[in-house]
């Protein structure tokens, strides 16, 4: 449940409140809005204890919340919330586009496309040092001299760096080196994982799982949340359906779905949501027109030689015209998009 604290309401009324549910066995998180304050109460699931808190001064009502995911609620906090990444933001007015390649190969390979997706207006570089791939034969990431690269790529072009934590075993090294650790799909759900990067307070990409549900992912996310991380942006990457013609279903609805369910930001991979290079830019296109924050796209310079999702890749000149195609589509939707930096 919240507890609504009246406006302008004294700070030792705040810290009253907070005392009394942490003696009684609950956590409080206060989450500052611009219109009120509130003090979340999260914990057991019997909240009948904390009942009395109504009548205490400076309280002005005290309402339950339904949805299982309490902090990512929009019933907790109404307003949208904007992540800042090293100062880029995510989930304002302005779209954030990521982009990079599926995994890091080589220095060359990864300042080739750093520099491309900057001119073009991206952000955030993307880019997998350790890979979660189904075949074991497959190629697993270069590991910490991949990192490095990122690392060197942020140096230089001042991109800030994305990278995905495929366990346990590598966070610390991944803290080293991003600014903001993505969980893949295939760890939606792997709540130890989620609970070490809540801990960690480090800004989070945060998959949906392929088989999750809206209301599972959101329980998933707030595993993050309620170890105080609140710099958590979502993405949905495709679920898996019936249909074969596409490597996943891009399951758009969950866009809308989630952005009145949760104060969140949310962007949308149409890369690994189609698996196919031609289908990338409709829908990311699709994804902006139904309110998405931002998007992440998959580029390489050469796809075919790519060691991992190389037919989902685009060339960096067909990012360059994505992200022109983009731009229409956010100033049609009250959006800004942001181009070519200026030197
Ligand atoms: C990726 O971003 O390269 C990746 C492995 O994505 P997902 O976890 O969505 O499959
Ligand atoms: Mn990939």
């Amino acid at each position: 449940m919240i507890i609504v604290m009246e406006p302008g309401s004294k700070d030792e009324y705040r810290q009253a409140v907070i005392s009394e549910i942490e003696e009684l066995g609950y956590q409080a998180h206060v989450i500052i809005g611009v219109e009120r304050t509130v003090v979340a109460c999260v914990g057991h699931e019997d909240k009948t204890p904390l009942q009395h808190i109504a009548s205490m001064p400076g309280v002005e009502q005290v309402i339950p919340i339904l949805k299982p995911f309490k902090l990512a609620s929009r019933e907790t906090k109404a307003e949208s919330s904007v992540i800042d990444v090293g100062g880029v933001l995510i989930g304002g007015q302005e779209l954030t586009v990521m982009a990079g390649p599926c995994s890091v190969e080589s220095e060359e390979q990864v300042l080739t496309i750093a520099r491309a997706v900057k001119a073009a207006g991206a952000k955030i570089l993307r880019g997998g040092a350790f890979k979660p791939r189904t075949s074991p034969y497959s190629f697993q990431g270069m590991g910490e001299d991949g990192l490095k690269i990122l690392a060197t790529a942020r140096d230089e072009t001042g991109l800030k760096v994305v990278t995905e934590v495929v366990s346990l075993r590598e966070l610390d090294l991944c803290l080293e080196y991003a600014d903001m650790l993505q969980i893949g799909a295939r760890n939606c759900q792997n709540y130890p994982l989620l609970r070490e990067i809540g801990m960690s307070q480090r800004p989070v990409l945060f998959k949906r799982g392929m088989s999750t549900t809206i209301k599972e992912y959101l329980q998933a996310a707030e595993y993050m949340l309620s170890e105080g991380n609140y710099s958590v942006v979502l993405c949905e990457r495709g679920i898996r359906t019936f249909e074969d013609a596409t490597r996943f279903t891009l399951d758009l609805n969950a866009v809308p779905v989630i952005k009145s369910q949760t104060h969140l930001p949310l962007i949308v991979d149409p890369s690994h949501g189609t698996g196919v290079w031609r289908y990338v830019t409709p829908m990311a296109k699709a994804g902006v027109a139904c309110g998405a924050d931002g998007l992440m796209i998959e580029v390489h310079p050469k796809p075919k030689e790519a060691a991992s999702d190389g037919p989902q890749a685009l060339k960096p000149d067909t990012f360059t015209e994505l992200m022109r195609e983009v731009r229409k589509v956010a100033e049609s939707v009250g959006r800004t998009l942001p181009g070519a930096p200026e030197e």
